[in-house]
């Protein structure tokens, strides 16, 4: 049934759609539909299959805002390239990809409208973990405007949260270099964040720097997972230190005791290895594999989040489908909005890479058009290789982050 809300949204991402791109581009842009049409229904029940909703937690999704509803929120206008996207897919794209119309009354409030009107097609208990995302920041622990991409403020991610709590919980980001990161994260805590996250490349954060210690003891006695992109990162410059990210400067904060999801399983880029003598470059996601053979107590996880985009090897899945040994400590993710971006990922390019049936897409090409999240859950449970699959436990990912606060 198409609500009030639906309509508003939906009429003018059209309007959107024609203002940038013209007929022409049509399979550039989300077409932004709402209601899932009862042909449908047989793809999403196959989704579900096996699966309980109420351990259903999608642990990588992205709040956006430009502060129009007082939220806080901030995006670098100077910044040409900014997100997670495939190359150079700029501000409209992400708008378009969440639905956000050009006359949008409050970016920050079509934003969540349409996230909210997307989770009401999923059944009841799962739930969403959107990120605050803190400012890039200097050695002294001073906020640097010129290498901020974007800023989402953990006030603003809580309240989203707390104002629908059945369907979100929220996710800190405290840049350890700040004089008072400890009161934050003590802060974040009491307030229910369920975990936190960093994105070292962007935001200056050297993982191994001995100043992190007493920030890793409070994580590791609270038991709150810290997020971290590791692998390159082409859409969030920040302060460009890509050697920030390589997977391997994690084992600081393991060896501390402090659990670590590895965002997007490191599927991006090289990066340095530094266990050889002479360092030379290795795919990030090889260094992401040595980890997790590593004996790490079971603190290091990978989120599996656009592992299937058309920018990763056919590889990435089809290691992450084989290894079902890891099945327990992969977690499933969105990265919402990019399942938005039709672009992102091409069906045709699955099927031809031996991971997805090609009589199933079709009807996957239109459920992302209805809605990129059930799309991109769809897709993770339909794709396998040779036989292999992702488990279930991929998907129970609440025992994960769940915290007391959280009811
Ligand atoms: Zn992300």
């Amino acid at each position: 049934m198409l609500t009030r809300r639906h309509l508003l949204c939906c009429g003018a991402a059209a309007g959107l759609f024609t203002a940038l791109a013209g007929p022409s581009r049509a399979g550039l842009l989300n077409p932004c539909r709402s209601g899932i049409p009862d042909a449908l229904r047989p793809l999403v029940e196959r989704t579900f299959d096996g699966l309980d909703a109420s351990q259903l937690w999608d642990v990588h999704t992205h709040l956006l805002g430009t502060g129009d509803s007082g939220s806080g929120c901030t995006v670098n206008a100077q910044l040409s390239q900014w997100w997670h996207p495939v190359e150079v897919l700029r501000k409209r794209f992400i708008l378009n990809a969440a639905c956000v119309p050009a006359d949008a009354p409050s970016v920050d409030r079509a934003y969540v409208e349409r996230l909210q009107a997307l989770a009401e097609d999923f059944p009841v208990g799962a739930r969403w973990m959107l990120f605050a995302f803190d400012h890039a920041c200097d050695s002294a622990g001073r906020p640097v405007a010129a290498h901020t991409t974007f800023h989402v403020p953990n006030a603003y991610a809580a309240g989203v949260a707390a104002a629908c709590p059945q369907r979100f919980a929220w996710v800190a980001s405290i840049h350890p270099h700040r004089p008072d990161a400890l009161a934050r994260l003590d802060e974040a805590l009491a307030q229910g964040a369920v975990a936190l996250k960093w994105l070292p490349s962007a935001m200056n954060i050297d993982l191994r720097h001995p100043r992190l210690r007493p920030f890793y003891e409070r994580l590791a006695a609270a038991r709150l997972p810290v997020i971290v992109h590791c692998g390159e990162e082409r859409a969030v410059p920040g302060a460009g230190r890509d050697e920030l990210g390589n997977p391997l400067h994690v084992r600081a904060a393991l060896a501390q005791g402090v659990r670590v999801v590895v965002a997007h399983c490191a599927s991006l880029g090289n990066a340095l290895d530094l266990d050889l003598k002479r360092p030379r470059e290795a795919s990030a996601f090889a260094l992401f594999a040595r980890l997790m053979d590593e004996d790490w107590g079971g603190r290091l996880m990978g989120d599996i989040s656009v592992t299937l985009q058309t920018n990763r090897k056919p590889e990435v899945a089809r290691t992450l489908f084989t290894r079902e040994d890891w099945h327990p400590r992969l977690l499933h993710g969105s990265d919402y909005p990019l399942p938005g971006i039709p672009a992102a990922v091409r069906l045709t390019a699955l099927v031809k890479a031996g991971l997805l049936d090609a009589a199933d897409a079709p009807q996957l090409d239109t459920l992302r058009e209805y809605n990129p999240l059930l799309f991109d859950l769809a897709l993770k449970r339909l794709t396998r290789w040779r036989g292999a699959r992702l488990s279930p436990a991929v998907f129970a990912t609440r025992l994960h982050f769940q915290r007391p606060a959280v009811s």
